[in-house]
């Protein structure tokens, strides 16, 4: 976007007003609370809903099948966000692409908490995947645009999203998984739609107070003959697609199987090919080349910390719900809440990290340095929750506070990595591909999940202390790896400290 616009959208946003942050900031806050709110809500029972027998009010799925669509399904929800980066880019501006997302989104949830079959679901899933995509991104690209790029406030701003991220993640497991697991599913989900509705509320009705002309600009939009083009593209993509999928599916050619495949390679594919073409575009510099060379291998790490991170979701939550001792002390445990323990974690470890950081000052690690270490408490997590088995075998019921622990490590690992990585992004991307940064950022996690899908299935009861020490060793070997060629890193990254 030219800074001529950058400048005006600045100056037509109140910069006070939320705890000396521009008043924009409450509202985009508060639409991303709700949001995560739902996602997290519903994703903290979507895996027990899936794999829980008939009579159980669940869908009864093969808990291995299961555990591979909730990857899938993460790994396609942040792919999607390509998407939404480009229609906001270039067709309708950051805010309708937040706003249109929300409603796809609790549209998808309303799907969930209708009582009924395997279609509703993936209909639901359909919503959700393009829903999130369109309304992740943006809204945090209009966070950005809130601040000058030389305001002293931007850092802490992003600070401040990243906790009504982890409030909202951290509040939905306790409400959505308690009714949820302890009601109905179906109830549990609506309750992800209201919180998304909530978010719509909010964000409609405070967005043109508060958000200025932040989100409104299209920053470069198609030409009348692009759009003819991309119109068309579009719509043979789709007739084709729903072709293909018409007729592969009754002829048994597009199978589950297959598709875990595809989105496999397509985690894998799409970030590639996003490197080629930055690395080949015209309008990249010689210096812009070699920041992007520094950032292939922390792109790479940041692929392992997630699929290691992620599986707090997946592999985890199946072990809080068949591993653990869930009478604790007195009390009755529900396997869902475990889910609050990340973000409860985040919130709380956050604020610590800040000083930390501050603190050392110039004497902090480096940004390679801080992916390493990322990286090596996500391995360390996996080696934690490997002992139990070590220990006492894999029939007995595990203390939960294994678990605490196992998460509690991930976390000071996120905490590393997640906040860095985002700026690491900004700074080491082409400024020619900037409006693209954020999805590129959650492309690691599209990857990340991708991998899930296709080694879950290697994971059960019997098999855990090989899983968790075969992939928690990789990631610290890896870790290892990345702290040796730091200071080579550093060097590429041209000066961005
Ligand atoms: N857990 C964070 C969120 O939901 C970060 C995800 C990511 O950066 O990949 O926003
Ligand atoms: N910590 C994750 C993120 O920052 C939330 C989660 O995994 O629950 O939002």
């Amino acid at each position: 976007m030219a800074d001529f616009n950058k400048q005006r959208i600045v100056e037509s946003v109140p910069q006070r007003g939320f705890f000396g942050h521009p008043k924009g900031l409450f509202t985009l806050f508060f639409t991303e609370f709700w949001e995560r709110f739902s996602y997290y809500g519903m994703k903290a029972i979507l895996v027990y809903y899936m794999y829980y027998e008939l009579s159980q009010g669940g869908l009864g799925m093969e808990e291995s099948t299961a555990l591979a669509i909730m990857s899938i399904y993460g790994s396609l929800v942040y792919m999607s966000g390509i998407i939404g980066g480009w229609l906001a880019d270039r067709v309708f501006g950051a805010s309708k692409a937040v706003f249109y997302g929300g409603i796809l989104i609790m549209l998808g949830h309303i799907t969930l908490a209708i009582p009924g079959s395997i279609s509703l679901f993936f209909v639901s899933m359909v919503l959700i995947v393009l829903g999130t995509g369109l309304l992740k991104p943006n809204v945090s690209s209009i966070v950005g645009q809130l601040y000058s790029e030389d305001d002293g406030r931007r850092d802490a701003g992003f600070s401040i999203f990243y906790m009504g991220i982890n409030l909202g993640a951290f509040i939905a497991p306790l409400i959505v998984g308690t009714i949820g697991m302890d009601y109905n599913f179906h109830l549990g989900f609506s309750i992800a739609a209201v919180g998304m509705f909530l978010g719509l509320i909010m964000f409609a009705s405070t967005k043109k107070k508060n958000l200025g002309l932040a989100g409104t600009l299209v920053a470069s939009p198609l030409s009348s003959a692009e759009r003819k083009k991309v119109s068309l593209l579009f719509g043979t993509s789709a007739v084709l697609l729903a072709v293909i999928v018409a007729v592969t599916i009754p002829l048994g050619l597009l199978t589950f199987k297959s598709f875990i495949v595809i989105v496999g390679i397509l985690g894998i594919l799409i970030p590639t090919l996003y490197f080629i073409v930055m690395f080949r575009s015209s309008r990249t510099t010689s210096v812009e080349r070699s920041r992007l060379v520094a950032y292939i291998p922390l792109f790479i790490a940041a692929i392992m910390f997630w699929a290691i991170q992620e599986q707090g979701s997946t592999i985890l939550a199946s072990y809080a719900d068949k591993r653990t001792e869930l009478h604790f002390a007195g009390l009755h445990i529900s396997p869902a809440w475990f889910q609050s323990l990340n973000p409860l974690f985040v919130i709380t470890l956050a604020p610590l990290f800040a000083w930390l950081w501050v603190k050392l000052g110039k004497r902090q690690p480096t940004i390679p340095k801080k992916f390493a270490l990322g990286l090596l408490f996500a391995g360390l997590s996996f080696l934690v929750i490997l002992l139990p088995a070590y220990f006492g075998g894999e029939n007995s019921l595990v203390n939960p506070l294994w678990l605490v622990l196992s998460y509690f490590i991930v976390v000071v690992g996120e905490l590393c990595l997640s906040p860095v990585g985002l700026s690491a992004t900004t700074k080491l991307a082409p400024s020619a591909f900037s409006a693209q940064t954020m999805s590129l950022w959650f492309l690691s996690n599209a990857a990340a999940q991708a991998i899930n899908a296709q080694i879950v299935r290697f994971y059960s009861p019997e098999t855990e202390m090989v899983y968790f020490g075969v992939i928690g060793g990789a990631a610290i070997l890896l870790s290892i790896l990345l702290y040796s060629f730091s200071s080579k890193i550093q060097g590429y990254m041209k000066g961005i400290q």
